[in-house]
């Protein structure tokens, strides 16, 4: 089936012959910080990047390390805008073209995920993170008459997913299509976006509903999951629309007969909850119920690509609404970017040795990216009823 995947491929706007399904993933490291300066000053970082090669060295001991290879190395120095473009810029653009795409960020609290993703930058433009500059990119491209664009924002917290659009919408249902294995959330708030600015504010009202939500559960925002979901629905026009004849003469089709074409395609930019273990003694106020279903989502997480990664027969998808979730994202149609998160202090040297290698295995797992596009058959029948209706008037004339 590999070459109805590059025919599919190709016929988007873009070439994507140089682009696998693999997941892609890219590593990137935050400069220290303050407290680290102080703390780590006299002990050198367990990383090293190789930027040129995309190699990291994770020291072992003192006189030993790993090397591991990335798709793409961020030092503490890359900026935003170049983060945004190696890690979600083809996501998106390919959403653009009718694919699903994913970009999540993984690693322990305080590593840079919601900066990497979220960071709203008001007073500074050059900080903002992928969600902004993903919408950006895509209200630049749609039009108006032609294209739809919606967003839905919601974290999943110990197993339930809370609408960050509506707060009083705090059990949404995942519904599976069991054709074509899509996955929807139809009881979230689905808000069309226009322009920018309505955007950020959307953007804005979700974090202010998230910390009202954990607080109320008295929970910290790094326990749970923020998923944001870009539903785009564009008409194509100007696809070829002329038939060969016996004399080779081409004879355009009746504009009437051909089905207009829609892509619905989904952008979900994931930010994953903090990846270190919760302690199960409950020292953070958790009892061990709670820890477990804390932790349930994630580690299922990890079990899937485990088994994507090592092409098993079973994939545990249905063991967490993560999974389930994200069931396209991984394994399924979707192109997905991840970027692991990591900082640079020795004293969480065993945390960063395991989001590596979290990475290390994502980038095994391969997708069969696929167009999400279909006949507007609808649209057609309705054109046709109003040929009808004025041929049967002209007859009767
Ligand atoms: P996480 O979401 O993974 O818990 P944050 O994104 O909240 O982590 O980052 C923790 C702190 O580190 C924040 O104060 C953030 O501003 C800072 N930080 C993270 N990454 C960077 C970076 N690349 N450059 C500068 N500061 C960063
Ligand atoms: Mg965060």
């Amino acid at each position: 089936h590999s070459t109805a995947a590059a025919s599919s491929l190709r016929r988007g706007s873009r070439d994507y012959s140089t682009i696998s399904g693999r997941v892609r993933v890219a590593v990137r490291l935050r400069p220290q910080n303050s407290e680290e300066m102080i703390a780590d000053a006299d002990f050198a970082d367990c990383v090293e990047l190789q930027p040129e090669l995309k190699r990291l060295k994770l020291q072992k001991n003192n006189w030993d390390s790993d090397t591991y290879e990335f798709d793409e190395v961020l030092t503490e120095h890359a900026s935003q805008k170049r983060v945004y473009e190696v890690v979600a810029k083809p996501v998106v653009e390919s959403v653009l073209d009718g694919y699903n795409g994913t970009v999540m960020a993984y690693g322990q609290t305080g590593a840079g995920k919601t900066y990497t993703l979220g960071r709203l930058g008001e007073d500074d433009a050059a900080g903002r993170g992928i969600m902004l500059r993903a919408m950006e990119d895509i209200l630049a491209e749609v039009s108006p008459e032609n294209d739809l664009i919606s967003v839905s924002y919601f974290q999943l917290y110990m197993e339930t997913i809370q609408d960050l659009l509506n707060p009083s919408n705090d059990n949404i249902a995942i519904v599976e299509d069991p054709k074509s294995g899509d996955v929807s959330s139809p009881g979230a708030t689905l808000v069309e976006i226009r322009d920018h600015k309505s955007f950020m504010e959307l953007l804005q009202l979700g974090e202010a509903h998230r910390f009202a939500a954990n607080t109320k559960l008295n929970t910290e925002s790094s326990r749970s999951h923020a998923i944001l979901m870009v539903h785009v629905k564009r008409s194509v026009k100007g696809k070829d629309s002329s038939v060969s004849t016996e004399n080779g003469n081409r004879t355009p089709i009746s504009k009437t007969l051909k089905p207009p074409v829609i892509r619905r395609s989904k952008l979900v930019i994931v930010d994953l909850a903090g990846s270190e273990r919760i302690d199960k003694s409950g020292s953070e106020g958790h009892t061990l119920e709670e820890a477990k279903s804390i932790n349930l989502s994630l580690s299922a997480l990890g079990k899937c690509i485990n088994a994507l990664a090592e092409n098993s027969a079973h994939v545990p998808v249905r063991d967490s609404k993560l999974t389930r979730l994200l069931r396209d994202s991984f394994g399924g149609t979707a192109r997905t970017s991840l970027v692991i998160t990591i900082g640079p202090s020795p004293r969480h040297r065993g945390e960063t040795s395991s989001t590596i290698l979290f990475g290390q295995r994502a980038m095994k797992v391969e997708n069969m990216v696929k167009l999400k596009e279909e006949f507007d058959y609808k649209s057609l029948s309705r054109r046709l009823e109003i040929q009808l209706d004025k041929l049967t008037a002209e007859h009767e004339r």
